[in-house]
């Protein structure tokens, strides 16, 4: 065992939380060192969407769209079914317009704004997740104070007995454990745990159906390490598979495709709906779950085709037609053919949505919109068809460690940890029952910054 490694704040984990933290601890004359389990940095940011979910910005205003921080915080509490932290909610809606311009300052770029999950104003600005953790560790690199390392895993927090502070971390670098001594506080932000499969079915067994995606060093570790400090935990019963993602799906991919929330219908395998699409895609992760095969289909016809969004992924419908999980019919009974749905039954469900429609008023699962009460409902009548197969994928765990809004760690009664920050995935509160689109990763950056701040600060 050798101490090689000395810094004032130690970050747990290079994704987008990990980078905002190391640039704002070393803008504020820490000496950080970053610590990535991986040969690569980026985990989950990296095979993200990119979808951002920020309210009341230039580009929001430049395409007409009225959209404020009260009302995103009016939203996220709401799709959170109120079980979200009112002052973590808060903290998000107070932060977000300065952390979106902080992005745009070290040359983040967002494309067109658009509605998805739980949003009642369209406010996802999409950005390319590689581009933006080039981006941010180009910036890092530019600075003398902040040193990474790949390959190296943070295995336990060590805590000083005397002073019950967190002094260091034991890591394993090239194959060596090494104590880390760190000066100041250390920073967890290592990701959810999508690809533990033994939290998974400790927390939520209900979701075992569900298939799993994320980056490949999310498994929990720094939630672990912080509850063997006596972390408390919130929103575990919450978490849930996303809507939308592709039943082939591979642990690394991104396979979603949104299209309900610009107006497709959600049919099962006999062809009949089974939920108002309009809700939290969280949400219609659990009702796909109660589906045959956990699989649904969503149907949409050319006029939302012709909304598709290239390189946005989750709106990218093209590229999910060249890639063959699209597929496309020149009437609807060619359509559910070729998806094995019955062909008269399909029919006549999009019949009956076409006339709830007309209406505006949908009996039988009460949609009154596209997404929350945003947009209208809109006919499905324009050929060619399309079916997207759709099933819930744990993409994200948005639950995790109790924090203040600074960013400390509570422990089980509330308590701050000394010298233990969180930021990102791995810290609960945000979310709630669900999820509006854009808040993982906007979490990561808004918290992630607040936690480098805070913890550079720390005393010694
Ligand atoms: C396919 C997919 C699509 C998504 N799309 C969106 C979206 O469009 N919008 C949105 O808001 N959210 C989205 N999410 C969720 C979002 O990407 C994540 O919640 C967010 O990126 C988490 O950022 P993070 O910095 O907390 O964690 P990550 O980006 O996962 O980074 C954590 C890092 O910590 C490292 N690490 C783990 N353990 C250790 C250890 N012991 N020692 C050292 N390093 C460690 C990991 O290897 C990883 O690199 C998506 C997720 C996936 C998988």
């Amino acid at each position: 065992m050798n101490a090689t490694h000395e810094a004032d704040v130690i970050v747990v984990g290079a994704g987008l939380a990990g980078f905002c933290a190391a640039i704002e601890a070393a803008q504020a004359g820490a000496e950080v060192l970053l610590l990535e389990k991986q040969a690569e940095v980026g985990g989950s940011t990296m095979l993200s969407g990119g979808s951002m979910a920020f309210a009341g910005t230039d580009l929001q205003q430049k395409a007409g769209i009225e959209d404020s921080s009260e009302l995103l915080f009016k939203d996220m509490r709401e799709v959170g079914g109120h079980e979200n932290d009112e002052k973590l909610v808060r903290l998000y809606a107070d932060r977000q317009l300065d952390t979106y311009r902080w992005l745009r300052e070290r040359g983040v770029e967002f494309g067109p704004i658009q509605v998805s999950s739980g949003q009642s104003a369209p406010r996802v600005h999409p950005a390319r997740p590689r581009d933006m953790i080039r981006l941010l560790m180009q910036h890092a690199r530019g600075s003398r104070n902040f040193r990474l390392l790949n390959s190296a895993v943070a295995l336990r927090l060590r805590q000083d007995a005397g002073s019950s502070r967190v002094p260091g971390v034991l890591a394993q670098i090239d194959g060596k454990q090494t104590e880390l001594v760190c000066r100041r506080a250390v920073v967890l932000a290592s990701g959810g745990f999508s690809r533990n499969a033994d939290l998974l079915q400790r927390f939520v067994p209900a979701q075992a159906k569900a298939i799993r995606v994320g980056g490949p060093g999310n498994t929990g570790d720094g939630l672990k390490m912080a509850w063997q400090l006596g972390a408390g935990f919130r929103d575990m019963g919450y978490v849930k598979g996303t809507f939308g993602n592709h039943p082939k799906a591979g642990a690394e991919e991104h396979t979603a495709l949104m299209a309900v929330y610009k107006g497709a219908i959600a049919v099962n395998q006999n062809g009949e709906r089974f939920v108002n699409e309009s809700i939290s895609y969280k949400l219609l992760g659990d009702a796909v779950l109660q589906q045959s095969s956990a699989v649904g289909y969503q149907i949409f016809d050319q006029s939302i085709m012709d909304q598709a969004v290239a390189g946005v992924p989750m709106f990218d419908y093209q590229k999910r037609l060249t890639q063959g999980l699209l597929i496309r019919g020149e009437n609807l009974k060619e359509l559910a053919g070729k998806v094995g749905v019955p062909g008269e039954k399909l029919v006549a469900t999009v019949n009956e949505y076409n006339g709830f429609a007309d209406q505006g008023r949908d009996e039988r699962f009460g949609r009154t919109g596209l997404s929350m009460s945003y947009g209208k409902l809109v006919r499905i009548e324009r050929a060619p068809f399309y079916a997207y197969p759709s099933t819930s994928a744990i993409i994200a765990t948005y639950c995790g460690l109790t924090v203040d809004t600074g960013m400390r760690v509570l422990d089980v009664f509330g308590e701050p940890i000394a010298g233990l920050y969180a930021a990102g995935e791995l810290t609960g509160g945000f979310h709630g029952i669900a999820y509006m689109t854009g808040t993982s990763l906007g979490k990561s950056a808004i918290c992630g910054r607040i936690a480098g701040v805070n913890a550079a600060g720390s005393m010694s």
